[in-house]
């Protein structure tokens, strides 16, 4: 029987889900996103909308009644009211829970002795100071909850930032981690379906800038070693967590090529954007194909891709021009978001090595070149 699929949240990742679903009408009769954007990215290729807040009980009652499984694009849903419904839903709201407070994401890594980066629990000034003169400097003060993109995070350089920064979070639950002086950040995008299979992407390399996913290069530039113990890991942490679905799992290779985990999204994530097209299966396709107990799709990497996101610019909010490329090898990919902000993800595009005729530096090339060609211009 065909399911109604319910989401929470229809930002791109909605979008990009609904339009998978496309692939798979045997098995999904109709997609709802619950999202407080009127108009939202997923609502504008289909989906079904209902306007209300990630939290919101009573919109989420709303969407379980009108949905038969339910999964999420955000982390940020209210996991009280989803533990509660009589609905089948996707990873599991346990699973939600740990991974939504980064301590106890970090502690339940920790305690099934996967690589981590020290950290502690932060309840007060004191605390903090006692806390670093153990871990010593630098480290990163982070908020626990509903902070993503760095935005709850503040480095720790000198000891008369101390103050600053606790204040900076005030109020706030946190927790602090030593500084790791990586040399690249990578990911997995792995799957794990309702039948306990589980199926991994090939690593990639994620290069952030203001704390911001800039670009991924895939496959990641590390050696053999490197993409063993990341896949080892990254197997790991799938066989612990419960739950169906697309995770992304990001990491640090540290300077002597020790892999530690940096964070896990319980969902599909934008180091996964390429297997629109460099895969066999996106990882889109692979969240529904997991959800709804299907089979996996194939994970090899078919062509070598950039990745590279679309980004508001600093210091402008509003309307802007259309963004529009037709150009062979590349695939442009806009959000449908009316209004520009600072950092926003407005698209992305995928530079792809269709021939398999370039290198990485070339691609990397192109990419430097296309970006200023779909750069943010406001409409005034
Ligand atoms: P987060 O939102 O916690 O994933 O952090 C966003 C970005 O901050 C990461 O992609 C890293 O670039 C950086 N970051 C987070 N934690 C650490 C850490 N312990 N050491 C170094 N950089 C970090």
């Amino acid at each position: 029987m065909k399911k109604r699929l319910g989401i929470i949240g229809g930002g791109q990742l909605g979008m990009m889900i609904t339009e998978a679903a496309r692939n798979l009408s045997d098995e999904i009769s109709e997609i709802i996103v619950l999202d407080p954007t009127e108009n939202c990215p997923a609502a504008q290729v289909g989906a079904k909308q209902i306007v209300g807040g990630f939290k919101d009980k009573n919109a989420i009652v709303k969407l379980a009644e009108q949905s038969d499984i339910i999964t999420y694009e955000i982390e940020s849903g209210n996991t009280d009211v989803l533990s509660n419904l009589n609905a089948e839903i996707e990873p599991s709201p346990s699973t939600l829970g740990i991974i939504q407070d980064k301590l106890s994401q970090k502690r339940f890594l920790s305690e099934n002795e996967l690589p981590v980066s020290q950290f502690y629990e932060i309840t007060s000034l004191d605390d903090l100071r006692e806390k670093i003169r153990e871990l010593k400097l630098p480290v990163l003060l982070k908020v626990r909850r509903d902070a993503y993109d760095g935005k709850g995070n503040f480095k720790i350089t000198s000891e008369n930032e101390i103050e600053k920064a606790y204040q900076h979070f005030d109020g706030k639950s946190l927790m602090i981690e030593k500084f790791v002086d990586f040399k690249m950040e990578v990911s997995v995008i792995a799957a794990r379906n309702t039948k306990g299979e589980i199926a991994a992407y090939p690593l990639v390399e994620n290069i952030h800038e203001d704390n911001i996913l800039k670009m991924t290069i895939a496959p990641a530039r590390v050696s053999e070693n490197v993409i063993s113990n990341a896949g080892e890991i990254a197997k790991k942490t799938m066989e612990v967590l419960k739950g169906a679905g697309v995770f992304g799992i990001e990491m640090f290779v540290d300077q002597n090529d020790k892999i530690l985990i940096n964070e896990i999204a319980p969902r599909v994530h934008n180091s996964g954007h390429h297997t629109l097209q460099s895969c066999k299966t996106s990882q889109f396709e692979q969240h529904l194909r997991a959800i709804l107990g299907l089979d996996l799709g194939n994970t090899d990497l078919v062509h070598k891709t950039v990745m590279h996101n679309i980004l508001g610019p600093g210091g402008f909010e509003g309307k802007y021009k259309p963004v529009q490329l037709e150009k062979d090898g590349i695939y442009l990919k806009m959000y449908g978001k009316d209004v520009s902000k600072p950092q926003r993800k407005l698209g992305h595009f995928n530079v792809v090595d269709m021939n398999d005729s370039k290198n990485t530096s070339e691609l990397l090339g192109i990419a430097d070149e296309i970006k200023n060609i779909v750069s943010i211009i406001s409409l005034d």
